[in-house]
């Protein structure tokens, strides 16, 4: 068995394509969804629960592993996946979103980026370089490039200025990336949302050519249906046989809209932040867990999920750890956020392979757009359930 990095469909509904990808760490069904691991943990979960959501790929990031605990010491300690207890895939993000967060904090030239660090406030620089290297001491299956992504809105001529400096920096990751059998990197698509400007990117990374291509500086306030459109401009210019990932997004119908645009790949701290301020995701759209109509509820969140907040657990319990302050309801309700974002993904995916993504998708949005389970539809079980 060839142990080299690629993508291999296995079907097409319009745009949409559902495939595998094959890495140095395992296979990966796409679509699919990456839960955000930022600083070498995915926040209040245990791997073994990400694991048991079928999450297949997570992320770490170069900043903030950089900064602490350092990516030396994570290489000589066997690099991130021995390090953090994760086997399979891990794709980390290049530090060029946070550092650019910073705001007055960092200063760009056209070499890289100084910045302070936002923990102790030393001093530290990131080039394409740098940041192409700490990626490779953290052992990532997938390595991103190091690029600039202005805030939008923005005038035209800035964002022209910062996807050609990103595009001139692709070129300069791509020198310092080590290839090895199974491990890729990806060029990262800029331009905002001006289509000529997206195009010029996607010519510049072909010519470079890179393993997998990302598209990036979305999901920054221009709303869903630039974002959208910006896809159908942008998407089909990606070589076929390439996996695509849309980084940063999105909401359960972001992910949908995406995937029928031809998006393989996604990650959000959404479904783990919401986790943490007692939103969940559901079928039929979000609940706030601290809301008073949960404090008697016995049902689950969800009466299709099997995760342990809603096999083991009430609503009813999840409302009082959460008004409680109690770290186990974070923790509840992040992996089931996670599971939810995971069946989601693997639903789409079947439907694509079945070729009945329309009605999947139609069925999708018509349940969002509906209330809550009412009791007759899901009704409160005759005994509360015993762990
Ligand atoms: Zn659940």
């Amino acid at each position: 068995m060839s142990t080299a990095f690629r993508w291999v469909a296995q079907a097409r509904a319009g745009r949409a394509r559902a495939g595998h990808l094959h890495t140095a760490h395992g296979i990966v069904p796409t679509p699919t969804f990456m839960p955000v691991g930022t600083v070498g943990t995915v926040k209040a979960m245990t791997m073994d629960a990400v694991r048991s959501t079928g999450a297949g790929i997570v992320l770490g990031n170069t900043y903030h592993l950089m900064l602490r605990p350092g990516a030396e010491r994570v290489r000589a300690q066997g690099g991130l996946h021995r390090f953090m207890d994760w086997p399979g895939p891990i794709l980390t993000d290049s530090g060029g979103f946070q550092v650019m967060s910073l705001g007055a904090l960092r200063k760009l030239d056209q070499d890289g980026v100084t910045f302070n660090s936002h923990i102790d406030g030393s001093k530290h620089r990131l080039t394409p370089e740098r940041s192409t290297d700490i990626q490779n001491a953290l052992d990532a299956t997938i390595t991103m490039c190091f690029d600039e992504c202005p805030a939008l809105p923005a005038p035209t001529e800035t964002i022209a200025q910062s996807m050609r400096l990103s595009m001139r920096w692709a070129a300069r990751c791509r020198e310092a990336f080590v290839p090895r059998p199974g491990y890729a990197q990806y060029g990262i698509i800029q331009g905002g949302t001006e289509p000529e400007l997206r195009a010029e990117s996607v010519r510049a990374l072909t010519d470079i050519g890179f393993e997998g291509y990302a598209i990036g500086g979305l999901a920054v306030g221009e709303g869903q249906a630039l974002m959208f459109a910006t896809l159908d401009s942008t998407v089909p210019l990606i070589p076929q046989d390439r996996p695509r990932y849309l980084m940063g997004v999105g909401t359960p119908d972001d992910l949908l809209g995406a995937v029928e645009r031809g998006v393989d790949m996604f990650d959000c701290v959404m479904p783990t932040r919401a986790g943490r301020t007692a939103r969940a995701y559901t079928e039929r759209g979000t609940l706030n867990l601290r809301n008073a109509r949960h404090a008697d509820d016995l049902r689950p969140i969800s009466p299709h999920c099997d995760c342990l907040a809603c096999s083991r657990h009430s609503r009813a319990y999840l409302h009082h750890l959460f008004r409680a302050n109690e770290m186990l309801g974070p923790m509840l309700l992040t992996w089931h956020n996670i599971a939810y974002y995971q069946r989601l993904m693997r639903g789409i995916r079947a439907a694509i392979v079945e070729g009945t993504l329309d009605a999947h998708g139609s069925w999708l949005r018509a349940q969002w757009a509906m209330d809550d389970w009412t009791p007759d539809e899901m009704p409160p079980p005759d005994i509360p359930p015993v762990p």
